[in-house]
């Protein structure tokens, strides 16, 4: 737009520094310096000095200085100070501006406090020692919650070390900000890392819905070492611990959580999944049977066993419902399974009730497996009907599981277990992962 304008050149260009582009501009616009000084927000105590754009660089470079009369504070102890000098030019990747990569420069003052010596004033745009802008730290963080590491460095550019550096910067970050709290209501899961039975074990906040802690192995141990940064009158405050009927998880909560006996619950899901696997058991044995006889009647059904009724997709709906209806053992034991389902559904009295009938249902059915599954969840009876007072599960948990899956095939699997734990905090933690600087006092 030619209209009422008068070509000029950027300033920097006047100095004869760069390769700059002409531009088009009334005389009342604002300059170049002035647009990325409100741009940048810097506030009242800097403003951009130079602006250089390399064009077949697709580069800007933004000087900032202090403004006239800023005045700056001992970053120690907040005391006014003077300025004792300046520190080394130094650079801070920052959002692009219209593709072209963009990079703050500034001198950042020093100042010499009486009681604290020679003090670096803290710049107002980046946190200490970040190679990037707040913004730009920020775009990364945005970034890498929504894909995995390799993909964050695509899109913003950035070295797989600054991307991941930024992940862990992020988590300590949190991590310092993390109110000292302990859950009223906890779960308990393991998750198996890398392959060869390798386990963490993941203290989640059921009520959030968040990651509080991850420990190495499954053991008594590892669960008493989140519950040993409490003391006892912060143990008491937990209303229910939800997790699976795994000895050594009973025995640290035992040991650590007072009233314990009353606030275990043994899991909904993970039994309904001890039970199912009693019903794959079963399937299988009588497969074999009934192929050794040329009977290909449950061949290739064994997740329609194991889904829950409603969930077997609707193309196999037909092929199900004639198999379920035959009279097999397996359709038997996955009877015993989907009615197993309800006693969730009751009250307490009725659950007790019903808990009985299914048992001697169950324990009469000639289906060794479900025998055993049965009296297994009979011996753990009076933590499954904490369920009614509490009415929790671990089913918080299980949908942080499925994220925390996804976490582990972005990253390849981690075999780095600090790396995996570190990704967990990061985008299952509900940590506070943005950086901030304080306001210039
Ligand atoms: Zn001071």
């Amino acid at each position: 737009m030619r209209r009422g304008g008068v070509l000029c050149q950027s300033r920097a260009e006047e100095t004869g520094a760069i390769l700059g582009y002409p531009v088009w501009r009334k005389e009342s616009e604002m300059r170049d310096t002035e647009l990325y000084t409100a741009l940048l927000r810097l506030g009242a105590f800097w403003v951009v000095r130079e602006v250089r754009l390399e064009v077949a660089a697709e580069r800007v470079d933004v000087w900032i200085e202090e403004a006239a009369g800023a005045r700056w504070c001992c970053p120690e102890c907040g005391e006014a100070a003077p300025v004792y000098d300046h520190a080394e030019e130094r650079e801070w990747r920052h959002l692009d501006t219209c593709e072209c990569r963009t990079y703050l420069h500034a001198r950042l003052p020093r100042v010499e406090c009486r009681e604290h010596g020679v003090r670096q004033v803290q710049a107002g745009w980046a946190s200490p020692g970040s190679q990037f802008s707040l913004k730009m730290e920020s775009r990364l963080i945005d970034t890498l919650r929504e894909c995995d590491v390799t993909g964050a460095t695509r899109l913003t550019g950035t070295s797989w070390d600054e991307a991941w550096g930024a992940v862990e910067k992020a988590v300590a970050r949190g991590w310092a900000r993390k109110e000292r709290r302990i859950p009223p209501y906890l779960c308990v899961d393991e998750k198996s890392f890398a392959k060869r039975h390798r386990y963490e074990t993941v203290i989640c906040d059921a009520q959030r819905g968040t990651v509080e802690y991850v420990v190495e192995e499954r053991s008594q141990e590892s669960l008493e070492a989140y519950y040993h940064q409490f003391t006892t009158e912060e143990l008491a405050q937990v209303r229910a611990v939800a997790m699976d009927m795994w000895d050594p998880y009973v025995a640290a909560t035992r040991a650590c959580v007072p009233g314990a006996e009353k606030k275990i619950v043994f899991d909904k899901f993970h039994i309904l999944r001890a039970v199912s696997e009693a019903v794959d058991k079963v399937r299988r044995q009588e497969h074999k049977v009934l192929k050794a006889e040329g009977d290909e009647r449950l061949k290739g059904t064994k997740h329609l066993w194991l889904a829950n009724e409603e969930n077997v997709p609707e193309w196999r709906r037909a092929e199900f419902e004639a198999v379920k209806g035959e009279n097999l053992k397996t359709s038997r034991a996955w009877a015993i399974k989907e009615s197993l389902r309800t006693f969730w559904t009751l009250d307490q009295g009725a659950a007790a009730d019903y808990f009985r009938r299914w048992y001697f249902w169950a324990t009469h059915s000639r289906l060794a497996p479900v025998v055993k599954a049965a009296k297994t969840l009979h011996t753990h009876l009076a933590n499954i009907l904490t369920y009614f007072q509490h009415h929790v599960t671990n089913a918080t948990a299980e949908g942080l599981n499925s994220k925390i899956q996804m976490v582990k095939e972005m990253a390849c699997g981690f075999r780095n277990r600090q790396h995996y734990k570190t990704a967990i905090y990061f985008h299952c933690g509900g940590l506070d992962l943005y950086p901030r600087v304080k306001a210039p006092a």
